[in-house]
């Protein structure tokens, strides 16, 4: 029984985890880009609290 196939582009073949190499780089590229815009959030709202305080001396 081969029913071995990648669960995302569905290509025949034993692979660890149910995906292939070349989906498994897929997956950890948008991984890691979503990685990036947690940072890039957290950054933002360290901006907020700065912009927050300069607002006050525009008045
Ligand atoms: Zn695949």
């Amino acid at each position: 029984m081969e029913k071995h196939r990648c669960m995302i582009c569905a290509k025949p073949g034993a692979f660890q985890g149910g995906i292939c190499d070349l989906c498994k780089a897929k997956v950890r590229g948008e991984a890691l880009q979503e990685q990036q815009q947690v940072k890039k959030d957290a950054d933002r709202s360290l901006h907020k609290e700065g912009t927050a305080g300069e607002s006050k001396h525009r008045g």
